[in-house]
């Protein structure tokens, strides 16, 4: 047991550590950032010096300070959401600003495809819709309104509808396109969290929690538990019955213990036959309490084969400035101590 007790390694650490779905929103913000405010200073300084169109050049220079503010606010405040929001308006306001100048020129409306691959990417499916869609309705309720204003070689009724239905095309695609990108990146994070015999969180996220719980240990001082709980003799199990068998008391016993616990506790399988369960705001009293229960409802619900199963708990309390893996070693060393008690018992530290 005690050789089991280590930090995981390979692909379950790597994925704990690169585990940030936030990490590519962050990138593009960064990315587009810094592409509005140097083609703005760019092009604004072109408009002054060669063409001397200091008006337009105004527009330039707003985008680019508007660009600037949006990455302070971002680096103070970290908030990835109303920074994302911002961008998109300073890229709306940029799409708007170049089609007002061009006076409507077919050219500057292909600008605006530009709108859905940044919204959605960054608004996410619903937000990403519902501005694009306005905008989109917006600008071919400005066309059809200006018609006749419009230079008619460009803007013939003909030319407003190949507009609307373009826009309607991108409008879908990016659409659905989100639509499976978040569904997908949701399923792989689940599966990226459970274990596939027992449906309950895996080792990688139950390191992740215990991580973020030592953290609260660490600034709150409330007492949290650690609960490691191994199936007594299952080897003899399988060995009896068969694995197929062995599989099914795994996960009666995943579904005992994981309807008797409380909804801020954090059960997972720690690996093989052992499970791990952190109780936050626990202290040791109560986390004996709660494993004579678990040990009790396991010995008397759990036989499935035929043969009795039961469980052997170790438990810990864990206090400000113990490291993790010290925190692991007390509730494995009880364990440890609940087997050579004769098994079916709760042991702590
Ligand atoms: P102890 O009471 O000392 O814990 O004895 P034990 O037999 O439970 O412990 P041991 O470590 O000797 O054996 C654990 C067994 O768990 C061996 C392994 O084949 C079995 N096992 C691990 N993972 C699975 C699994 O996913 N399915 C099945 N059926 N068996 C598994
Ligand atoms: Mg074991
Ligand atoms: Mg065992």
């Amino acid at each position: 047991m005690k050789n089991k007790l280590k930090k995981p390694s390979g692909l379950n650490a790597s994925l704990a550590l690169t585990h940030d779905p936030e990490q590519h929103q962050r990138s593009l913000l960064n990315a587009l950032l810094i592409i509005i405010f140097v083609f703005s200073a760019a092009i604004g300084t072109i408009n002054i010096l060669n063409f001397g169109a200091v008006f337009t050049a105004l527009f330039n220079y707003i985008s680019m300070l508007a660009a600037a503010l949006i990455w302070l606010f971002y680096k103070r405040t970290k908030n990835l959401s109303i920074a994302s929001w911002l961008l998109c308006g300073a890229v709306l306001f940029n799409l708007f600003a170049f089609m007002y100048i061009a006076k409507g020129g077919a050219y500057s409306l292909i600008w605006i495809t530009v709108l859905p691959p940044v919204t959605f990417f960054l608004l996410g499916k619903r937000s990403g819709s519902w501005l694009t869609g306005s905008v989109f309705c917006l600008l071919v309720a400005v066309l059809a309104w200006q018609m006749p204003n419009l230079p008619s070689t460009r803007f013939s009724m003909g030319a407003l509808l190949n507009i609307t239905e373009v826009l309607l095309a991108l409008w879908l695609v990016f659409r659905h396109y989100e639509g499976s990108r978040e569904a997908a990146f949701a399923a792989l994070e689940r599966l990226s969290v459970t274990d596939k015999l027992t449906g309950l969180h895996n080792r990688a996220k139950l390191d992740l929690t215990l991580e973020k719980y030592m953290g609260y240990v660490e600034r709150f001082e409330k007492p949290f538990a650690v609960l490691l709980i191994d199936i007594d003799h299952f080897k003899r199990v399988n060995d009896k019955f068969g694995h197929l068998q062995g599989d099914l008391v795994l996960q009666k016993v995943a579904k005992i213990l994981h309807s008797n616990i409380r909804k801020t506790d954090e059960l997972g399988r720690w690996g093989g036959e052992e499970f791990l369960l952190l109780c936050p705001d626990t202290d040791l009293s109560a986390a004996l309490h709660l494993a004579q229960q678990l040990r009790e409802k396991i010995a008397k619900n759990a036989s499935t084969v035929g043969t009795q199963v039961t469980v052997s708990i170790g438990v810990a309390e864990i206090r400000q400035h113990m490291a993790t893996a010290e925190a692991l070693g007390l509730a494995d060393t009880a364990l440890y101590r609940a087997k050579e008690n004769g098994r079916n018992c709760v042991v702590h530290a």
